[in-house]
């Protein structure tokens, strides 16, 4: 099987939960190695690249849906000037879909019971949006490419 790497964000709206911790153990339970950790203010560019290839597709191709990602991910629904994204790097055998499965369904009502967004995601009643606490890379290509937005490669461990 092959080694890989993905790429987590403690979203905004899990930071504000402080779901951080609770999150890792999850994530810790799928045996995977931690090689790379850090807490990052989201800047608007930083946003912008992160969610590149959503943009215009699936429910994106609504506008509005789509600026409400990018205002997302930057904490400007969750009350955070310092706009705080905890984001990690995990490890091993198919670290990809390990990850992913750890983390949950897009939708937290759709989710696993057993995963971070079945347990402690919610839709925002008000505004429609989903609170599902964390992102996970959706493929090995997706998650060299976003690992490459958020890290620098000497902040990572081989
Ligand atoms: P995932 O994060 O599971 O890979 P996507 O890449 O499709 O899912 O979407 C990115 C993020 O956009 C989701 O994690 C969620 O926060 C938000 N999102 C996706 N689809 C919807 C939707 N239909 N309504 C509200 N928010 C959505």
């Amino acid at each position: 099987m092959a080694i890989e790497r993905t790429l987590v964000l403690i979203k905004p709206d899990g930071m504000q939960r402080h779901l951080a911790g609770l999150s890792i153990d999850r994530l810790e339970n799928t045996h995977l190695e931690l090689i790379g950790v850090k807490i990052v203010s989201v800047t608007d560019k930083l946003a912008r690249e992160h969610y590149a290839l959503l943009e215009g597709k699936g429910p994106f191709v609504d506008k509005t849906l789509y600026e409400r990602l990018i205002n997302f991910i930057k904490g400007e629904y969750h009350g955070d000037p310092k706009r705080r994204v905890l984001a990690l790097v995990y490890q091993g055998e198919n670290a990809v879909q390990g990850i992913r499965k750890a983390v949950g369904a897009t939708n937290p009502e759709d989710a696993s019971p057993d995963s971070i967004r079945g347990a402690f995601g919610r839709i925002c009643r008000k505004h429609g949006y989903y609170e599902n606490v964390a992102h996970a890379s959706g493929n090995v290509e997706e998650a060299e490419r976003e690992i490459a937005i958020w890290f620098k490669p000497e902040e990572i461990l081989k």
